[in-house]
């Protein structure tokens, strides 16, 4: 066993302007004994012997598969004195569940985490496994701060107020910037504002072939004032990675017809494209460096010695040759949305914002646009800003009401329940979830609509605009093109972290929000 310690991940991005290379880890399914466990057990070991590779990443029930829990790898591997960050999602556990894994890390040692919402289940033990999503990412990244910061819990038969010992977790995030159209991208940069404001302190973005989407990301963050170190993902493909992607099986991850056809053409040689591949990857490496990017995220189905020629192969190049490789490997989707102009001599992202949106949100204020936008859309707003805007007579008199309703006997309560009932079932498909998030997202229901029940923000799991459940718009989308049209876009996720509280299902939400019960009413960021 090894005696050496790596520096730590956080260390090393927070203290150093170490290249960090990172390389993940896909568990695999049964108990570490079997053979798929054995073989990811010895490339992890194998790969914490090599200084160049720093932290490895440790999925959690990735592709929306069980999986053996990411911590029992992890473990081992920390006891190497090697650096671990475990995936964190939101799909299989609900806020008690996530919160009691959080210390159970914490406990072990585990510092690194990355908080995602997370793929979709797609299978289970006798049919496929029911989605939790109680919380998302972001939801997770705010209760994981303020673990950090002494969380307050009640304890006891006196409900007496605790403050919990720190938790020193170093939490990060991902971006899915890699999306076609501007009511995927947008929405996802306005998410990832949020992260970071509620503790994403790096970020790992999507798997990608397109440097100019690469390079926009840094200077968008740029542009934000957004200042977290970005690692940048390297999927080191081969021909049956290519086929996968090109076929749109990971949302968001896109391998254009043309580097499906590069991708072929290299796989007919003796080496079925190997070489090729593994330099594509360092390509990609030296580009990372290049740009800015503070390391890369290695991935895809590897031996050690392979993660290690990649590595090997980028520090060979010039120090210049980043360039060259950008314009090679530069594959859009047709029509992709880019926020900025492209910069014509590099090939690459100016910093110049896109002409055409600059011009498209100027039309999109003027009245005549807001005839594309539904009738009914338009009616919600009108009646919110009359009788739920706080501050509003309509507010004052909706308050008194709903106090003189809590006076009266269950059976008004009730009757007046089934009336709001009948019509947002009628007009929203509602589930009476008591915690009503349709002004927050253009008067769509994450409850009914959206499959994840995402309340801060469009998870990662577009595919050409639609979700990557069903062959719905996703409602992030949708309530971007309406905001849109009064230029209030940008604001779609300035409002707190939204928390559902399940204690209010099945009761009046209109009650709940003029009494200050759900999330209009608690804490403001
Ligand atoms: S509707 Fe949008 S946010 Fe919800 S699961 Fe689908 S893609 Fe994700």
């Amino acid at each position: 066993m090894s005696t050496w310690r790596k520096s730590s991940f956080r260390s090393l991005l927070q203290e150093t302007n170490t290249f960090v290379a990172c390389v993940e880890l896909v568990n695999s399914r049964g108990v570490i004994a079997e053979r798929g466990g054995a073989r990811v057990l010895k490339l992890a070991r194998e790969l914490s012997q090599y200084p160049q590779i720093h932290a490895l990443c440790i999925t959690d029930n990735a592709g929306g598969n069980a999986m053996l829990s990411g911590d029992t790898l992890g473990t081992d591997l920390i006891s190497r004195g090697q650096e671990v960050v475990i995936h964190l999602s939101c799909k299989d556990w609900n806020r008690n569940g996530l919160q009691s894994q959080a210390w159970k890390l914490a406990s072990e040692g585990f510092n690194n985490v990355l908080a995602l919402s997370g793929d979709y289940p797609v299978s289970g033990y006798k049919g496929q496994s029911s989605a939790v999503f109680d919380i998302d990412s972001v939801g997770l990244l705010k209760m994981i701060s303020e673990m950090n910061a002494g969380l307050k819990v009640s304890v006891g038969q006196s409900k007496k107020n605790q403050v919990l010992k720190r938790t020193r977790f170093f939490s990060g995030a991902v971006v899915n910037n890699h999306k076609r159209y501007e009511r995927e991208v947008m929405p996802q940069y306005f998410k990832l504002r949020k992260k970071i404001e509620n503790g994403a302190s790096f970020i790992i973005n999507q798997i990608g072939y397109d440097a100019r989407k690469q390079d926009e990301l840094l200077k968008y963050m740029n542009y934000s004032g957004l200042h977290v170190p970005v690692l940048y993902n390297v999927y080191v493909l081969s021909l049956a990675a290519a086929r996968f992607f090109h076929a749109d099986n990971i949302p968001g991850v896109t391998v254009t017809d043309d580097l499906l056809a590069l991708a072929e053409k290299q796989a007919d040689s003796a080496d079925k494209g190997k070489a090729f591949f593994l330099e594509f990857a360092a390509k990609q490496c030296a580009i990372a460096k290049g740009l800015g990017f503070r390391g890369v995220y290695l991935g895809g189905h590897l031996k050690a010695s392979d993660y290690k020629k990649v590595l090997e192969i980028a520090d060979q190049f010039g120090e210049d040759d980043w360039k060259d490789f950008a314009k090679e490997i530069c594959f859009s989707q047709t029509d992709e949305f880019y926020f900025f102009e492209p910069d014509l001599t590099t090939q690459l992202s100016s910093t110049e914002v896109n002409r055409e949106y600059l011009h498209s949100k100027h039309l999109k204020a003027t009245q005549v646009s807001k005839q594309s936008i539904p009738l009914s859309y338009k009616i919600n707003r009108t009646i919110h800003d009359l009788a739920f805007k706080k501050g509003t007579a309509g507010f004052s008199l909706g308050k008194k009401i709903s106090q003189a309703i809590e006076r009266k006997n269950k059976g008004t309560q009730k009757i007046l329940h089934g009336l709001e009932q009948a019509v947002k079932i009628a007009a929203f498909d509602c589930q009476d979830c008591g915690d009503c998030s349709l002004p927050d997202i253009a008067y769509l229901c994450p409850e009914s609509q959206c499959a994840k029940n995402q309340r801060n923000g469009p998870c990662g799991g577009t595919k050409q605009g639609k979700c990557e459940v069903g062959e719905k718009e996703c409602i992030w989308s949708l309530a971007y093109d309406r905001l849109k049209a009064y230029d209030e876009e940008e604001q779609m996720l300035d409002g707190p972290v939204v928390f559902r509280d399940g204690a209010l299902k099945g009761t009046s939400a209109w009650i709940n929000t003029f009494l200050g019960r759900d999330h209009h009413g608690k804490d403001k960021k």
